[in-house]
């Protein structure tokens, strides 16, 4: 099975970009995010402390976590619900940044991602793809783009959706979450050795699955 790896911080185009190219070469999507925000869902469901490490390893223990497809798109089913639906919160977004400095919780996910990068070809986003999920996919991408462009993107699909935004709040917690993806222990948010970078910050989503298309096409193996 061959993988793709794209790694960045929030907000970069990531996933965007990784649906494009998967759809362009018949690969499969597969959105890790998703499951650290469903294991976050879980811990707040249980009224654990997500800031107590050992609670978040105890109530990471309960969940059960797997991944469907209908109609294409990747469904987050918890304990036997589909919780897709309900990860996109801002609440949902930090507290899968706290959780997933938790190893118990990163031990489980992991797992399940390798699992699915063994039964088909996966473009696959995140944090650690290229660095610890899958050291040896094919090609490694760290996409980045300037923290303000990121909030402004992040501003604007919101206000797509009819909702309320406050930039410089979106701001300041993408600041906070970039802060503690890069600075914990475990599986920090970095470039693997190997790994291309490419800012997006002046760039489209097509034009960036243009270029990853390109190196794709250009790798050596
Ligand atoms: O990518 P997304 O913003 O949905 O990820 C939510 C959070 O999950 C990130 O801020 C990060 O802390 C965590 N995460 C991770 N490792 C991954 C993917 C996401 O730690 N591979």
């Amino acid at each position: 099975m061959s993988s793709i790896a794209i790694d960045g911080p929030a907000g970069a185009g990531k996933s965007t970009v990784a649906k494009i190219v998967a759809a362009e070469l018949g690969f499969v999507y597969v959105d890790t995010g998703a499951m650290y925000r469903a294991m976050a869902l879980h811990v707040l469901g249980r009224g654990a402390d997500i800031n107590d490490a050992s609670a978040v390893a105890g109530a990471c223990e309960s969940a059960d976590i797997s991944i469907e497809r209908k109609n294409g798109e990747q469904r987050v089913i918890l304990n036997g619900e589909d919780v897709t639906g309900r990860l996109r919160t801002e609440q949902v977004s930090s507290a899968a940044s706290v959780v997933s400095v938790v190893p118990a919780v990163r031990a489980k996910l992991v797992m399940l991602q390798r699992e699915l990068a063994v039964k088909e070809n996966v473009v696959m986003d995140g944090r650690d793809i290229g660095t610890v999920v899958l050291p040896d996919a094919a090609l490694k991408i760290f996409l980045t783009a300037d923290a303000e462009v990121r909030a402004k993107r992040r501003y604007l699909e919101l206000i797509a959706k009819g909702e309320e935004a406050d930039e410089a709040k979106i701001l300041e917690d993408i600041k906070k979450r970039d802060q503690r993806d890069m600075t914990r222990a475990e599986a920090p948010l970095k470039k693997a050795d190997d790994g291309v970078s490419v800012d997006s910050s002046d760039m489209s989503a097509k034009e960036v699955a243009a270029k990853i298309l390109e190196l794709w096409r250009n790798r050596s193996e």
